[in-house]
C-alpha cells in the first residue's frame, strides 16, 4: 500500500516505522522544517544538546517508549537521574519526590488530613477503575475522599494551573491516570528529545520512509477510490492516510467527514501552552531543585518554573543555566499576544521571589515558545466522546493526544497510538 502520515511528531514517526517494517510505502508530509513536533528542541551554537521547546521528560513507567528505544537499540543514551521536585507552602518549597518528603510535608499537618492523603494515593495507584472514576469530577471526589484541606492544598492547584477556567469540569481518571503512569526518576534522551527525533527520522529515511520536511497539507479528500494528499498547490494519492494533528486542524483538512465525526472532533476541549525558556549566568535555585509546582494563588505569573540544568548538566549547554517559565491557557490569553519583552517583564518578577539574588543581568538569551494545543481537558464520561481512530471516511486514520485517555498526554502515549493506528491500517 501507498501510505502518508501527516506530522512527523512521535506518534507519526512510530506510525511510520511499523507501517514501513510491514512492507508498505510510507511518505510523511510534516508542515515545520524540523521533525519531532511538539517535543521538538532547538540549540545554540555552543550548545552540545538541544533544549526542548517545552520542558520535557520521560517516566520509568512509559513503556511505549521505551520499549521502541530498546528496539531501535538506543537504551544505552537514555539517562534517569533524579532530580528534586518541590512544593509551595506559605512562601516556602519542600522536596515532594518521595513518599517520605510527602509525608514530611508541612502543608497538610501531620494528623488526619496526611493519613487521608496516604490512603487516597494509594487507593488510586492500586486501582484500575477507572471507568467508575470518569463518571464523576476530579473536584467532587478529591473534596469527597482527600477531605477539603489536601484538595485545596494539593490537588486543587494542580487542576487550576493545568485547566484554568474548566478545573472543576475534568474527570477523576484524568488525575487516576496522573498518579498511576508516573514515576519520581525522570528521563532524558543523551543530547536532548531532538536528538532521539533526529536519529528517528535518520533510521526512517535508512529504512526508506520519504520525509518530506515543510510540506504543509492542506486537504485530504477521496477521489476515484484513493485519499488525495493537497499540499502547496499539489496533489498525491494514496491508499491509506494517518493524520496526527490536533482535532481542529483534522476538522480543517477533512472537511467530507461526516457531520457527527467532525462535530465530535469540534467539541474536543483543550489548554494551550506559553513556555519561556532562558539561558542564564547563574544557577537559579540555589538548592539545586528541578521542578517547582508554583499555586497561583501564591501570585507566581507562571505554573511551573523547571530549571533544566538541574536535571542535566550545564556542561552540555556550554555552562548556560537553562531555565522554563510556563504556563497552561485558554485561546485568546493575553498571554498568546504579548510579546517576548512584555512577558518576560511580567515573570522576571517573580524569579526574585525563586532567588532573590537574581537580577536582570543574569539573563543571557529569552525565547518564548507557544501553541494552542498543550493539554486536551477531559470531561465526564470523556471515553464515549473520544473519535475512533479509524474514520468514516474509507483509509483515513486519526491519531492525536485527545485520543490517548484515559492516560494523560506524553510522547509514551504518541508512540503507544501512533502504532496501534499503524496495526489498524495493517
Ligand atoms: C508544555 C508541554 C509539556 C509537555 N511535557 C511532556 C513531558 O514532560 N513528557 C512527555 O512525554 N510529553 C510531554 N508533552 C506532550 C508531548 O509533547 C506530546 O504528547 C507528543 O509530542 C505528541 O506527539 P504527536 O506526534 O501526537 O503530536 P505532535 O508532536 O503535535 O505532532 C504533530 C505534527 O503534525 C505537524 N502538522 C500539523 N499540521 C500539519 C499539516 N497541515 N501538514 C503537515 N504537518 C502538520 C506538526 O508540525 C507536528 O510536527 C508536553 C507537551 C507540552 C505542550
Amino acid at each position: 500500500m501507498r501510505i502518508a502520515i501527516i506530522g512527523a511528531g512521535f506518534g507519526g514517526m512510530a506510525a511510520a516505522y511499523d507501517l514501513k517494517n510491514a512492507g508498505h510505502e510510507v511518505t510523511i508530509y510534516e508542515s515545520a522544517n524540523y521533525v519531532g513536533g511538539l517535543a521538538s528542541g532547538f540549540k545554540e551554537p555552543h550548545w552540545d544538546w538541544s533544549v526542548e521547546k517545552f520542558y520535557h521528560h520521560w517516566f520509568q513507567s512509559d513503556d511505549e517508549m521505551l520499549g521502541l528505544i530498546k528496539e531501535l537499540g538506543w537504551e544505552d543514551k537514555v539517562l534517569f537521574p533524579r532530580p528534586l521536585t518541590v512544593m509551595y507552602h506559605n512562601g516556602k518549597f519542600y522536596p515532594f519526590d518521595s513518599i517520605i518528603k510527602a509525608m514530611l510535608f508541612p502543608g497538610l499537618g501531620f494528623g488526619l488530613d496526611k493519613i487521608r492523603f496516604g490512603f487516597v494515593g494509594l487507593f488510586l495507584r492500586l486501582t484500575n477503575n477507572w471507568k467508575a472514576l470518569e463518571k464523576v469530577t476530579a473536584d467532587t471526589w478529591m473534596m469527597k475522599w482527600a477531605g477539603k484541606k489536601v484538595y485545596e492544598k494539593m490537588w486543587k492547584p494542580l487542576l487550576i494551573g493545568k485547566f484554568g477556567p474548566f478545573y472543576r469540569d475534568v474527570n477523576m481518571a484524568w488525575m487516576w491516570a496522573r498518579i498511576k503512569a508516573r514515576t519520581t526518576r525522570l528521563g532524558t534522551f543523551e543530547g536532548g528529545f531532538q536528538r532521539f527525533a533526529d536519529l528517528f527520522a535518520e533510521k526512517l529515511r535508512e529504512l526508506g520512509v520519504g520525509i518530506r520536511l515543510g510540506v504543509k497539507v492542506e486537504s485530504i479528500k477521496r477521489e476515484q477510490g484513493r485519499l488525495s494528499v493537497q499540499s502547496s498547490g499539489k496533489s498525491e494519492a494514496f491508499d491509506k492516510v494517518l493524520v496526527t494533528t490536533s482535532p481542529n486542524l483534522m476538522a480543517k483538512l477533512t472537511p467530507d467527514l461526516p457531520e457527527n465525526y467532525l462535530k465530535g472532533l469540534l467539541e474536543l476541549k483543550s489548554m494551550g501552552a506559553v513556555v519561556m525558556v532562558l539561558s542564564l549566568k547563574l544557577q537559579l535555585s540555589n538548592e539545586g531543585y528541578y521542578w517547582f509546582n508554583l499555586p497561583k494563588e501564591a501570585g507566581y505569573p507562571f505554573l511551573a518554573l523547571v530549571e533544566h540544568t538541574n536535571f542535566v548538566s550545564k556542561e552540555h549547554f556550554g555552562g548556560d543555566r537553562i531555565a522554563y517559565a510556563g504556563d497552561y491557557l485558554e485561546a485568546g490569553h493575553e498571554y498568546f499576544s504579548l510579546s517576548d519583552e512584555e512577558l518576560l517583564e511580567r515573570f522576571a518578577p517573580a524569579f526574585k521571589k525563586i532567588n532573590p539574588a537574581f537580577e536582570r543581568d543574569w539573563i543571557k538569551k529569552v525565547w518564548v515558545f507557544k501553541t494552542n494545543y498543550a493539554q486536551p481537558v477531559p470531561l465526564l464520561n470523556h471515553s464515549k466522546n473520544i473519535p475512533p481512530i479509524q474514520t468514516p471516511i474509507e483509509g483515513l486514520y486519526f491519531a492525536s493526544m485527545s485520543q490517548v485517555y484515559p492516560w494523560d498526554r506524553g510522547t509514551n502515549f504518541a508512540v503507544e497510538i501512533g502504532r496501534r493506528a499503524a496495526r489498524m491500517m495493517k
